[in-house]
């Protein structure tokens, strides 16, 4: 009996999604992979191993369903993704108390990003219908031009644990919106909302092979015999750029097309003339959002020298203030790290920071176990040649950082090797998009502590990746450009 079968299913029990890997619409048994509660360190459940074979085996499921599924009509393929759009807000609960579960955020968090993952579905089942070709003279008089769009193939999604949801629908929304079928390899920590996800796409009518999903202790070997396939003409990839930069070059092999979401180390600047309640606000959004672990988190506060001391002394009081626990904790604000190494990570981090001159106005100390949680965190007067200046904190530290003039602040800013996200506080419009414009990054929030949404490209430039998610541009990135040259 599968958990659709039982008389009151329920997305939110950890051990009904622990049936096996999801392939060709068929649920085949198998163990291997132990997924982890954060807030106490014990097994919630275990998942798959699928070994080099059976994700090659996901790779022929998911081109057997290829011709049918790009010849299913876009104003079907439209109703499945509205559909599957819809079950998820049913079951929105159930999802946001999985996520919390094996993720650890707290569940007004997990809840923002079931929100925010079912959009994804809406937005490009509206885009499914909208997919537009070209058509005009060539400039010499001689033919016409005609730009068909194709779906691009078979693709390979690899997603992080920290958005599990929302990474996973940025993918699969834009793929099954093109016409093309999939196999997700979510990350090892996070896989139970990924196979709920598939349940939930089985349910809204998604084809057999249409969308698979494996999960493996051996990404290496398993992706990269995916990618030495030549049925798969896709790789989108999130996470971290270290891991981007490996599959960037294991798809040159085979001439595969890529599209990279990797790691950010957003500046959030508050000038003088800043709203100071507004740039708390702001402030707390763009840290605290999933405690820390955003690819778009604010991780080095720039913040003039006339408001930086009521800035710092408002935002140690906020962050003070939060209440820790674990995510499905009533009245939990900010849940533990996804691992102990994560914690040990912020802790070096802060640990150099404080070597170096810095000042902890509270938080600072790794709390003892049971669970992976760190406390919220600012340190003042950090040096910009600390560690967490350069690295991804991902976790709720705040580091600031003095500037006087604004090209010092837009010099600071840019001192880095990413380019995904920075936030900009200044009441002065003005100037906040003269800063912004000589800022080097994919996206830049003002007087706003909040960027994400589906309807809007989504994504890096420099080390923070290739490409873009979301808006009306993120289906492209699925398409393949077909040009006729034609004479009547
Ligand atoms: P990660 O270690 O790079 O892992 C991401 C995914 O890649 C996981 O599914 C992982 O599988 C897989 N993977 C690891 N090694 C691989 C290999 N050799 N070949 C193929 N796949 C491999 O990143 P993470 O720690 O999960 O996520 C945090 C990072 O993601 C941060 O840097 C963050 O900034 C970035 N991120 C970026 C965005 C964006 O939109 N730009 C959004 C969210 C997160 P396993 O779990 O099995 O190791």
């Amino acid at each position: 009996m599968t958990m659709l079968d039982r008389p009151d299913p329920s997305y939110a029990d950890p051990t009904v999604h622990a049936e096996g890997l999801f392939i060709g619409g068929a649920w085949l048994p198998g163990t291997g992979i132990d997924v982890t509660d954060p807030a106490t360190g014990t097994v919630l459940a275990k998942v798959a191993d699928a070994s080099v074979e059976q994700g090659l085996q996901a790779v022929e499921a998911a081109y057997a369903a290829a011709s049918a599924w790009r010849a299913t009509p876009p104003r079907r393929r439209s109703e499945i993704l509205m559909r599957w759009f819809e079950l998820m807000k049913e079951h929105a609960e159930d999802l946001a108390t999985l996520i919390s579960l094996e993720n650890g955020k707290a569940l007004p968090d997990a809840r923002g990003e079931v929100a925010y993952a079912a959009e994804f579905f809406r937005w490009y089942g509206e885009e499914a219908v909208r997919i537009a070709g070209e058509f005009r003279h060539a400039p010499s008089g001689a033919n016409h031009i005609l730009v068909d769009h194709d779906p691009i193939g078979v693709c390979v999604l690899i997603t992080p644990w920290n958005f599990p949801a929302a990474m996973a629908t940025r993918k699969i929304g834009p793929a099954l919106a093109a016409g093309c079928t999939v196999v997700l390899k979510p990350a090892s920590e996070t896989p139970l909302t990924a196979y709920a996800m598939a349940r939930l796409g089985e349910a809204a009518g998604v084809p057999a092979g249409v969308v698979n999903v494996v999960t493996t202790t051996k990404p290496g070997p398993v992706v990269g015999a995916m990618l030495a396939d030549p049925r798969v003409r896709k790789l989108s990839f999130t996470g971290s750029t270290a891991v981007g930069r490996r599959l960037l070059a294991e798809a040159a092999g085979s001439v595969v097309s890529c599209s990279m979401e990797l790691g950010g180390n957003a500046p959030f600047l508050v000038f003088d003339d800043a709203d100071l309640e507004a740039a708390l606000d702001g402030a707390m959004t763009a840290k605290m959002r999933n405690a820390g672990e955003a690819c778009t988190a604010a991780n080095r506060f720039y913040v003039q020298s006339g408001i930086y001391d009521r800035f710092a002394q408002g935002l140690s009081a906020r962050m003070a203030a939060l209440t820790v626990g674990a995510g499905t904790e009533a009245g939990t604000e900010v849940g533990p790290m996804i691992t102990a190494a994560a914690v040990d990570k912020i802790d070096r981090l802060v640990r150099d920071a404080v070597a170096q001159g810095g000042t902890v106005l509270t938080g600072g100390q790794a709390a003892k176990g049971p669970g992976f949680y760190y406390p919220p965190t600012v340190l003042t007067d950090v040096p910009p040649d600390a560690a967490m200046a350069r690295e991804e904190i991902f976790g709720p530290v705040a580091a600031l950082y003095r500037f006087d003039t604004e090209e010092e602040a837009i010099r600071q800013a840019n001192d880095t090797e990413y380019g995904l996200a920075a936030y900009i506080f200044s009441k002065d419009l003005s100037r906040a998009l003269r800063v912004g414009r000589g800022i080097e990054s994919g996206m830049i929030a003002i007087n706003r502590g909040l960027m994400s949404d589906p309807a809007a490209p989504f994504g890096g430039t420099k080390q923070s990746g290739l490409g873009r998610e979301g808006g009306v541009t993120g289906i492209a990135e699925y398409l393949e450009p077909k040009y006729f040259a034609v004479n009547f």
